[in-house]
């Protein structure tokens, strides 16, 4: 695999990153979410760091969001800034284009000292953040836990897929399931609520492959995680999606496989929540249909993802439906696009 990783660090090298002020968040906005079973607002917040330590998966462009050059007192600034917009959420989501436990991000200290400022906004239920999972470490995290307390943690995991065969080869993630569930099992173990990302349709595998590693891997661990959150793929800048992509040698997901997975992962997790947020939804490099349906499919998984209601993606139609049934029924495995692209490395 040095080959393909040496070829993802060319397409990066390539990148032209965002302008952006060490002292300000990459972004922030609001959105819907759920906590509790009851409708809730929820503060998300993407901080400024110097990035992810793997920066390697094929499908991420977030490393234009990181900054080489910023200092924890610079992500400080950042949190005095996302304190300064609060207007009463319950929840916060702190992202990073990153891992928040990565100490090379974020030195523990100042994760700390985060968790502390934020712990003291009077509506707020839940702190939220991502890892991956080798910056999971037991006895930091129950300290975090105690500072947090009363309100909540908690941990995102991106696992992507179950299968070790498609971390490797797909998506090039750089750990295996056997280091998800270890990570889950002390993430559980600490107190904190877990939720995993899900990857629909990573390259190299046809919509029903892609379709079926889904629910493969939400069987895996229904019994782990607190919340599945579906994450169809998109067509980052700079990335090997992209370069493929670009060449006709992928597509992202239809939405009708959002919602088949969604329908079938519900019927596997039960009272456990599945949701589904959808970049570029509906637009050539998101997943979308024939451009005629997707706003009204978009709306109702988006209905679905807050209150988990079946009846919200069952008995939508459209006439393209059946050239996704025919998709999942001819399409073979593409080898070529394989060939071609290692043939390049
Ligand atoms: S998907 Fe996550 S782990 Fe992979 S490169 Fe992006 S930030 Fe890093
Ligand atoms: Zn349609």
């Amino acid at each position: 695999m040095k080959e393909l990783c040496g070829f993802i660090r060319e397409i990066r090298s390539k990148a032209r990153y965002r302008e952006k002020d060490p002292d300000l968040p990459a972004r922030l906005w609001r959105e819907d979410e759920i906590v509790d079973g009851k409708p809730a607002k929820a503060l998300v917040v993407v901080l400024t760091t110097k990035g992810c330590s793997w920066n390697l998966c094929s499908m991420c462009g977030y490393f234009r969001d990181s900054l080489k050059t910023v200092s924890h007192a610079n992500i400080l600034k950042q949190i005095e800034f996302v304190i300064s917009e609060y207007q009463g959420e319950k929840i916060i989501k702190i992202f990073t284009s990153g891992s928040f436990l990565d100490e090379k991000e974020i030195d523990f200290a100042t994760q700390k000292k985060i968790i502390e400022q934020l712990s003291g906004l009077e509506e707020l239920d839940i702190i939220s953040i991502e890892s991956r999972p080798e910056f999971v470490d037991l006895k930091k995290l129950k300290e975090l836990i105690r500072i947090v307390h009363p309100k909540r943690l908690e941990v995102s995991l991106g696992l992507e897929s179950a299968n070790d065969k498609i971390l490797r080869y797909s998506i090039n993630k750089g750990f295996k399931f056997s280091d998800y569930v270890e990570s889950a099992r002390i993430i559980k173990k600490s107190g904190a609520l877990l939720k995993t990302y899900i990857l629909l349709k990573p390259l190299f595998l046809t919509e029903r492959e892609a379709i079926g590693d889904c629910i493969e891997s939400i069987k895996k661990i229904k019994n782990t995680t607190d919340t599945v959150s579906l994450n169809p793929t998109a067509v980052h800048r700079y990335t090997l999606v992209e370069y493929l992509w670009e060449r006709g040698d992928y597509r992202p997901p239809w939405l009708w496989s959002v919602i088949e997975v969604l329908r079938e992962g519900k019927r596997i997790l039960g009272d456990r929540r599945i949701k589904c947020d959808i970049t570029g939804g509906g637009e050539k490099r998101g997943a979308h249909n024939c451009g005629r349906c997707d706003r009204k499919i978009l709306d109702a998984i988006k209905r679905f993802s807050l209150d988990q209601d079946l009846s919200h993606i069952e008995n939508i139609y459209c006439d393209c439906i059946e050239e996704w049934r025919d998709i999942l029924d001819l399409e073979t495995f593409s080898i070529g696009s394989m060939v071609r692209m290692y043939e390049s490395c």
